[in-house]
């Protein structure tokens, strides 16, 4: 895609988001706060979709998986060990000449030197390490004491509650620890929307394994992770696997692979599974000096078990379902009148609204008894719309907007009024192709439920 049609595309899909209730700036109403981001009503139901697609996939399915939900702020001693206090830095540079602040390693360049992306002026100071945790006081006294971070990552709860869990889980090795939660970066530069925030949402396993298992897990975790692409809606065809050079990769780390995907801005992370040694559990027992190790009842050996993580964003993940549902296509409608109509194609797990239930007029009662008893017969295993506003077509095109797989219109064949050969029927519009069907009232729910998980 050329840059203007990929930033054109990208404009789109932010006007969408806002339009249609998926994000919103942070406290926008005060001018916004750069990094940060609010869902709406749409946006929040497909998140919680995806976040609730891999806790059932890499949780609930698994016999090998526990999860936890950990405190966001941990004791400052957890970062010290974990090296972050020391290293978790990106490197800035500053522009002389207007004063900005960007990552030095992110800068664009001229002549082979590096210039300022706010005013041009090739004159930039030597870069710098700048620390991402964000800083804050747990207790009534501001000092050094006091100091406490919000977690950068959700990973090294997992770590410092190893033994806990090992121990009430009774789990053997090789498995792992899941979680879900909010991470916080003060990124230099927050950018290409929710991308890079400096609020966010990670989902991380922490997988134990012996030290031998380490470099295969780590093959396998990609295969799963690529499946859970695939079955959330974004095709294998459309991932970049970048298997991360010897020398590029953290130092601790034998194996790295990022999974990056096609945004309209250009190819970036969406998650990276790392094969990380023993290298956590190591530093949280040199600094702890706690048990974190395993005993194998069968081999009689204690070792410090190795772990895999595949660490994904929720956010980024979210993103990359908004843009590669995102399409415009042009109708012609009966009277040959064309138009372009503009279709989120999520995959139906993910789906915001599963389904809209329209009655075909508002000022008939029977048409809106039958369409409120339908959506009551649904509305405890999915997320479904009532609209009774408008022409039909223009309600199948909002929905179309939201990214609702299926429609259903309750007219006047529904209630019996034109004989009773299709009474109890209702016709089910589907979303890509814009099919419409006629179905029993009493066969929807399964139809749709099939379709959802
Ligand atoms: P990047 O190189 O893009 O800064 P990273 O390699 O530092 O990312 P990790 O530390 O591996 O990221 O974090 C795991 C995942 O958390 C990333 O793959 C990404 O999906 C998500 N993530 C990290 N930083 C951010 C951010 N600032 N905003 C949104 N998601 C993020």
């Amino acid at each position: 895609m050329a840059k203007d049609e990929s930033a054109q595309r990208m404009e789109k899909i932010v006007s969408l988001c806002k339009r249609r209730g998926f994000i919103f700036q942070s406290s926008e109403i005060y001018g916004g706060i750069n990094g940060f981001w609010d869902y709406g009503p749409l946006g929040v139901e497909l998140k919680r979709n995806l976040k609730d697609f891999w806790w059932k996939r890499n949780v609930r399915e698994r016999d090998d998986m526990v999860g936890m939900d950990g405190a966001i702020i941990m004791n400052r001693a957890v970062w010290k060990a974990s090296g972050h206090e020391e290293t978790f830095s990106d490197p800035m540079s500053d522009c002389r000449v207007c004063n900005t602040r960007h990552r030095a390693d992110q800068l664009p360049e001229r002549d082979g030197k590096p210039y300022c992306p706010h005013c041009g002026a090739a004159n930039m100071t030597e870069p710098r390490a700048f620390n991402l945790m964000l800083k804050s006081y747990a207790g009534p006294v501001e000092n050094d004491d006091n100091l406490v971070y919000l977690r950068p990552e959700t990973a090294q709860a997992m770590f410092v509650q190893f033994r806990n869990i090992l121990d009430t889980s009774r789990q053997k090795l090789p498995f792992g620890i899941a979680q879900i939660g909010k991470a916080f970066r003060n990124e230099i530069n927050p950018r290409n929307y929710i991308f890079r925030s400096r609020e966010f949402e990670q989902m991380e396993i922490e997988y134990f394994c012996r030290p031998e298992d380490g470099l295969k897990l780590t093959d396998y975790w990609l295969e799963e992770r690529l499946r859970f692409y695939e079955d959330i809606g974004i095709p294998r065809s459309k991932i970049r696997i970048n298997d991360i050079p010897d020398g590029d990769r953290a130092f601790y780390s034998k194996k790295t692979y990022d999974l990056e995907y096609e945004f309209p801005f250009g190819v970036s992370e969406l998650e990276g599974v790392a094969y990380r040694t023993d290298y956590d559990l190591s530093k949280h027992i040199e600094h702890s000096g706690k048990p974190l190790d395993y005993y194998d009842e069968v081999t009689k050996e204690r070792f410090v078990p190795h772990v895999v993580e595949p660490s994904a964003g929720a956010d980024r993940t979210a993103l990359a379902l908004l843009c590669e549902a995102f399409d415009e296509e042009t109708v012609t409608d009966d009277k040959g009148k064309s138009e372009i109509r503009t279709v989120m194609r999520f995959h139906p797990r993910m789906a915001p609204i599963k389904c809209g239930v329209f009655p075909l007029l508002k000022n008939k009662p029977a048409l809106v008894e039958a369409a409120r008893s339908i959506i009551a017969s649904l509305r405890a295993d999915m997320n479904v719309f009532y609209d009774e506003s408008g022409a039909i077509g223009r309600r199948y095109r909002r929905q179309d907007e939201a990214g609702t797989p299926f429609c259903v219109t309750v007219d006047f064949d529904t209630v019996g009024e034109n004989g009773p050969e299709k009474a109890g029927t209702v016709t089910l519009r589907h979303r890509d192709s814009m099919l419409q069907e006629r179905v029993a009232i009493t066969d929807l729910k399964a139809l749709l439920l099939e379709k959802i998980r």
